[in-house]
């Protein structure tokens, strides 16, 4: 495995889509199923990460409780009031979540997400039913990924957003082993989902199904805060649903996010920062990428 910096260079190299005209669904349609009735705030941070991230279209699909109180946080996304099953929006929601899916060219699934037998209910049912869009799995969505196979047609659609210890629920494998051994550790996820994979931590590698990998060393320790997660794995799925790739989606999302929490940190200190400061820094970043 060659391990490349995932650097300024790199991304010069291997640019984001250019979006000239069109209208907002031309831009990518972002479906975000997140946040269970205890972690409301999960997918208002996605939400925002995937439409600074350049998404044209948001539609957030929340539990019932939460539903009214992400639609006034947050008026420029579509809220999809779910049934809930305990503290998770409920399987019974999966029809409607499959329709959705299919009509949007990003999903991601997991963000504020808990109990891993109800979350991988959906997510399993998402996975087999709603082929086109790219999926980016999150948190409990993506630990419950060891319970079942992936299907033909979603190899090499799907990008995995998980820390050390959600990684060392998926492996099996004690947390500090995945932290000692975090590129072997990714890429045997990778191989296994037949994913794009972003172990994250205070550096985070990008592995795909090539012989290639980035690793991230940009970011800073005020990133380590609530929320930090779930606006990265919006951030991901709002440039998926523009049109780049799963790898690219992943390593320009990483790379966003941590020079974002560089700039804030610049200017507020090295921590403290807000997860929900993050979003707004990453247009000019993108600018000034171009
Ligand atoms: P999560 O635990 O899902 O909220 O994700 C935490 C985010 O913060 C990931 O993007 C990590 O890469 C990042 N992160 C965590 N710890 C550090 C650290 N010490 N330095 C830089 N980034 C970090
Ligand atoms: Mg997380």
């Amino acid at each position: 495995m060659i391990v490349k910096p995932l650097d300024e260079a790199y991304l010069r190299s291997h640019p984001l889509p250019k979006h000239s005209g069109g209208d907002k669904h031309s831009r990518g349609r972002v479906l975000v199923i997140a946040g269970n009735i205890e972690l409301p705030g999960a997918a208002i941070l996605a939400g925002l990460g995937a439409l600074r991230a350049g998404a044209g279209v948001l539609r957030i699909a929340a539990c019932q409780t939460n539903a009214p109180h992400i639609g006034a946080a947050m008026p420029e996304a579509m809220v999809i009031r779910c049934s809930e099953d305990g503290r998770e929006i409920g399987i019974g929601n999966g029809p409607r979540l499959v329709e959705l899916a299919k009509g949007s060219d990003s999903v991601l699934i997991g963000p504020g997400m808990v109990d891993e037998g109800s979350v991988g209910r959906l997510c399993a049912l998402l996975l087999n039913e709603a082929i086109g869009p790219i999926f980016v799995v999150d948190a409990s969505a993506f630990t419950s990924l060891r319970h079942f196979d992936i299907r033909q047609e979603q190899r090499g659609r799907l990008v995995c957003t998980p820390h050390f210890g959600e990684m060392a629920k998926f492996l099996g494998r004690e947390r500090e082993e995945i932290e000692s051994r975090a590129l072997r550790s990714a890429t045997e996820a990778a191989r296994s989902v037949h994913a794009v994979v972003a172990l994250k931590g205070a550096s985070t590698h990008v592995v795909g199904l090539s012989d290639e990998a980035l690793l991230n060393e940009q970011g800073t320790v005020g990133l380590a805060t609530s929320g930090s997660g779930d606006t990265l794995a919006g951030i991901v799925a709002g440039l998926a649903a523009r049109g780049t790739s799963p790898l690219l989606a992943a390593a320009w999302g990483v790379y966003l996010h941590a020079v974002a929490g560089r700039l804030v940190a610049d200017r507020l200190g090295a921590i403290g920062l807000l997860a929900r400061e993050l979003p707004e820094e990453i247009p000019p970043i993108m600018r000034d990428l171009e």
